[in-house]
């Protein structure tokens, strides 16, 4: 299917998006005229395409891609949500390195912040352990704060795992009755 989108208003650069077996691609013919094509033009449309999840883009263009709008193309991977890193976050491009929401989930505050001390400590040469994913803690700052770490009770209990489940009354817990929620287990 295709659809034309673009015209007046805020369009986020797009013309056309094209739409096949539920995956959508988009196309930008206002550079039609330029002969050359920037890296600005290459990380808009990356950006509009990651926030629709679309599988891919194209920009109709007379010219040529300048070697920065191409490098960026080529150099950093990226799938439909985030920028592919590996364990250290170095992207595909040497010496370009993604850490936090942007190089995958968990989408989570502390992991952000991991990874960048990682990272730098890795680019520094130092001996760093690298994140396992399904390790990370996930704290809920909500109220009442939520913590997990690992599969839940329900996913433990459908791969065989063995559970055994621990109960601990809040009125026995000094910051529970500190901050006066001393009720519940
Ligand atoms: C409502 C909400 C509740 C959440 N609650 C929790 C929670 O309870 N616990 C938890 O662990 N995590 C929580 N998170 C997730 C957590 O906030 C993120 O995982 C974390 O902030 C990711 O850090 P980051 O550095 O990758 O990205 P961000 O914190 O988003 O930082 C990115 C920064 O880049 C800036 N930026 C963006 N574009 C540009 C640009 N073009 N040029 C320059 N700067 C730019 C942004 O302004 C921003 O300051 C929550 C998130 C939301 C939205």
């Amino acid at each position: 299917m295709v659809k034309e989108v673009g015209g007046g208003g805020a369009d986020g650069g797009v013309d056309l998006v094209l739409t096949e077996a539920g995956e959508k691609t988009f196309v930008q013919c206002k550079q039609w005229k330029s002969f050359k094509v920037g890296v600005s033009t290459v990380r808009e449309l990356y950006g509009v395409m990651a926030a629709h999840g679309a599988a891919g883009g194209f920009v109709v263009t007379s010219g040529r891609f300048t070697q920065e709008a191409a490098a960026y193309v080529t150099g950093v991977r990226t799938n439909r949500l985030h920028i592919v890193v590996d364990s250290y976050c170095r992207t595909d491009e040497p010496g370009v390195y993604a850490i936090g929401d942007v190089a995958g989930p968990p989408w989570l505050a502390h992991k952000a912040s991991h990874e960048g001390v990682l990272c730098v400590e890795k680019i520094a040469g130092l001996d760093v352990t690298p994140i396992e994913p399904n390790s990370v803690p996930s704290c809920t700052f909500g109220h009442p704060q939520v913590a997990s770490v690992g599969p839940t009770e329900a996913d433990a209990r459908r791969t065989g795992i063995e559970v055994k489940v621990g109960r601990f009354p809040f009125a026995a817990n000094g910051m529970a009755i500190a901050t006066g929620v001393d009720s519940g287990l």
